[in-house]
C-alpha cells in the first residue's frame, strides 16, 4: 500500500481532451478521503485520511472555461468523497466561489443539514445538488453498514433543510444489508419519495476487497464461488444475503428500480421539485429523473448476470488476465 501524498501542485486537468459528448466536463477534486468508515465503502482503504488541495488551485480549475456548451461552462461537479467535512476549508472555498456564479454539486454527509450558516453559503456560492449516502431505512441495515450517523427519523427534516435553500437532494440506497428482506426493499420506493428525495440512486451491496463488508463475508463464507468481476458492478449479487437468496435479492432490487423510476414516481418528483428547488437544481432534477425514467420505459434496466450468462468479455480473457481477475 502506498503513502498518501500532499495534494499541492496538481495541475488543472486537460479537459480539452474529453470527447464533446461528455454532458458535464468540468469535474474537480478539492479533497480526498472521508473520516467515516462505512462497511461497504472503498474510500477509507483507497484514500486514507482526509487531504485538501490549496483553495487557489481548486479555483483555477473552477475558472477554466474552454468548454463548448453553456452548461459545461456553468456546472462544476466536485467529485469529492465528502467535500464539506472540514468546515473551515469548505467555508474558504465556497466564499471564493461566490463571485464566480457557477452551479455546483457534490456529495456530503447529512450533518450539513444542521449547519444553517454553511447551507446559506452553499446557496450563495451556487450549490444546486448534494448527494447523500442514505443507504437504508432499516436500523439493523444501517448498523450493518456501519453508518450510525444516519438517523431514519431525521431524514425528512434534513432533506427539507436543503430544500429550504432550493438545493436538490440526490441520495444513494443500497439493497442487501443483513437487515434487508424482499419486503423492506420493496417498501423503499415509497419511503424515499416520502422522505423528499429528488433523485434516487439504487444499487446492490457489493463487498469489494479491502472493505469490512468483504472481510465479514469471507469470515462467514458468504462470497459466492464462480462469480467474477462482472458481479461487482453494484447491480449484481456476488454474495449470499442473510434473509433471502441471491436471486431474491436481485429480483427485489430490479422491482424496486422499476417502481422508483416508473413514470408515476418520476413525474411526482419532477413536479414536486419545480415548487421547491432553485432553477439550476430543478433542471438537474428533471434531467436526471427524465433520463432514468426513459431507461425504465425502454426496458433498459441494469444488466443481470448469473453463472450461465457470464459477461462475454470475461469468457475470452487470456490466462494472465484471468489470474488478475481472480
Ligand atoms: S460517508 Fe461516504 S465516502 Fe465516507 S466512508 Fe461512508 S460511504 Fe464512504
Amino acid at each position: 500500500m502506498g503513502k498518501p501524498l500532499p495534494l499541492d501542485g496538481i495541475p488543472t486537468p486537460r479537459y480539452d481532451l474529453l470527447p464533446d459528448n461528455f454532458f458535464i466536463q468540468r469535474v474537480v477534486q478539492a479533497t480526498r478521503g472521508c473520516p467515516f468508515t462505512c462497511s461497504f465503502c472503498t474510500v477509507p482503504a483507497l484514500n486514507p485520511g482526509f487531504r485538501t488541495r490549496p483553495v487557489s488551485e481548486v479555483i483555477k480549475d473552477v475558472e477554466y472555461a474552454q468548454f463548448r456548451h453553456w452548461w459545461q461552462r456553468k456546472v462544476v461537479w466536485f467529485w469529492d468523497d465528502n467535500l464539506t467535512i472540514k468546515r473551515q476549508y469548505i467555508r474558504t472555498l465556497l466564499t471564493a466561489m461566490v463571485p464566480l456564479r457557477k452551479w455546483w454539486l457534490t456529495q456530503a454527509s447529512m450533518d450539513i443539514a444542521d449547519d444553517r450558516t454553511l447551507l446559506n453559503l452553499m446557496k450563495r456560492s451556487g450549490c444546486i445538488g448534494i448527494f447523500f449516502g442514505i443507504e437504508s431505512f432499516g436500523v439493523e441495515s444501517l448498523e450493518d453498514a456501519h453508518k450510525p450517523q444516519n438517523k431514519v427519523s431525521k431524514y425528512r427534516d434534513k432533506i427539507r433543510a436543503l430544500h429550504d435553500q432550493g438545493i436538490c437532494v440526490m441520495a444513494g440506497f443500497i439493497a442487501g444489508f443483513d437487515g434487508d428482506t424482499p419486503e423492506t426493499i420493496a417498501a423503499m420506493a415509497k419511503q424515499l419519495y416520502d422522505a423528499g428525495v429528488d433523485v434516487p440512486f439504487l444499487s446492490i451491496l457489493t463487498p469489494y476487497r479491502g472493505t469490512p463488508a468483504y472481510a465479514k463475508m469471507v469470515k462467514e463464507a458468504r462470497i459466492l464461488d464462480g462469480r467474477g468481476w462482472e458481479f461487482y458492478n453494484g447491480y449484481n449479487v456476488p454474495f449470499r444475503p442473510k434473509n433471502m437468496s441471491p436471486e431474491q435479492l436481485l429480483q427485489a432490487h430490479r422491482a424496486l428500480w422499476r417502481e422508483a423510476f416508473s413514470l408515476r414516481y418520476s413525474l411526482l418528483r419532477i413536479v414536486r421539485s419545480f415548487f421547491r428547488l432553485r432553477f439550476g437544481a430543478f433542471l438537474m432534477c428533471a434531467a436526471m429523473n427524465g433520463f432514468y425514467c426513459l431507461k425504465r420505459l425502454r426496458g433498459n434496466e441494469p444488466m443481470s448476470f448469473n453463472e450461465s450468462s457470464v459477461y462475454s468479455e470475461f469468457t475470452n480473457l487470456t490466462g494472465t488476465e484471468q489470474q488478475l481477475n481472480a
